[in-house]
């Protein structure tokens, strides 16, 4: 199952590292046909995604300055990446809500242009000061995803704190760090322990991924949380909502759900709705899977939960009958948005968002 964070690299790009003569190479062809397709309309969405709900993908927004200190930062894009994101999405669809395109979708009313509905994870404080301002000054609503146990409590998801902490450690050249990384199956010096590091950590249970987040902070010796850094308070959701947005459960605590035992996914999934709807006093309709992970189980209870609909990290747009507890999405990464000299395009996107291209890029 795709993580609910991608792969990533420090440098904002996938895979191996290539070789800058193949990768100047492939980044000219990757432009070349994105600008074609785009220029000829062949990569029109109004051609392929009529009648089909597209969903993307954001996590964090974050300005330049705090960009450099984030050390996930291929799930990161910059407040100026999203305005021309969210541009482009209104010029080839109808852009909003997840709530909101799927009831547009229901009523079939909507003859115009092909429905998009713009998802944020995990309720980072960054979605309030970055992103709200970029959907605001567009007249767009959205959907944020957020962890009811992170709201109340303000402590960062622990993916985030495993990253702060590996990053500090690896700058200290930490022994320590090196044998900790030895255990899940990593070497310090791969492309990049961090993200390869949160990824393998997944496999370990709730309890041994907490123990391991201790233990790295440990190691540093003192708090690694940015001071920029931080979750949305129930104040910033209810705000969020003050101004027409979604706001949707991502679990209490942000557990691999098939993981767990079905009390733990009871509270997990429906706990987490009947505490946002206390503290927001709306219905919570919308679930977005930790991870992405779902299994039959997990389906389940979250129809039984009685949310409406449930998105997962399933790359591709959904067809008119597609089931609404499985829905798939495509996440977006600034490099989507610009050709290889760094400026915005709309052609490499169009391919992304054709979801028809995982490898796209
Ligand atoms: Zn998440």
């Amino acid at each position: 199952m795709a993580p609910c964070y991608p792969s990533v690299t420090s440098e904002r790009t996938f895979g191996k590292p290539m070789k800058p003569a193949i990768r100047r190479i492939k980044s000219y062809v990757r432009d070349t046909v994105g600008e074609s397709l785009r220029v000829t309309g062949l990569s029109s969405p109004a051609l392929w995604a009529k009648d089909q709900l597209t969903i993307v993908t954001f996590h964090r927004v974050l300005p330049p300055t705090m960009l450099a200190g984030y050390p996930l930062p291929a799930i990161a894009v910059t407040p100026e990446e999203l305005d021309h994101f969210v541009g482009a999405f209104q010029k080839y669809y109808t852009v909003g809500s997840l709530h909101d395109m799927m009831q547009l979708k229901a009523s079939g009313n909507h003859a115009g242009k092909p429905l998009l509905a713009i998802t944020f994870d995990d309720g980072q404080i960054d979605n309030y000061l970055f992103a709200r301002p970029v959907l605001q000054s567009r007249g767009v609503r959205a959907s944020f995803f957020v962890v009811s146990a992170a709201a109340d409590d303000g402590e960062l998801l622990w993916h985030d704190r495993m990253a702060f902490a590996i990053h500090h450690a690896l700058a200290k050249r930490s022994a320590e760090l090196n044998r900790w990384l030895k255990d899940l199956g990593i070497n310090a010096w791969e492309v990049d322990p961090v993200a390869l590091a949160v990824t393998a950590a997944k496999a370990l249970t709730p309890g041994e991924r907490a123990s391991r987040v201790r233990q790295l902070e440990r190691l540093a010796g003192k708090p690694l949380r940015p001071e920029w850094d931080g979750m949305m308070d129930w104040n910033h959701i209810r705000q969020m909502l003050k101004d027409g947005h979604e706001i949707g459960s991502h679990s209490s605590s942000h557990p691999i759900l098939p993981l767990v035992d079905d009390e733990t996914l009871r509270k997990e999934v429906e706990g987490s709705r009947q505490r946002m709807e206390a503290q927001v006093q709306q219905p919570v309709i919308s679930f977005c899977y930790p991870n992405g992970d779902h299994d039959e189980r997990v389906v389940l209870a979250v129809k039984r939960a009685g949310y409406a609909q449930a998105v997962t990290t399933r790359y591709g747009i959904n067809r008119r009958l597609a089931p609404p507890w499985t829905l798939r999405r495509i996440d977006l990464q600034g490099r989507y948005g610009r050709d290889s000299r760094g400026h915005f395009v709309q052609g490499a996107l169009l391919v992304r968002l054709s979801g028809r291209m995982p490898g796209a890029r």
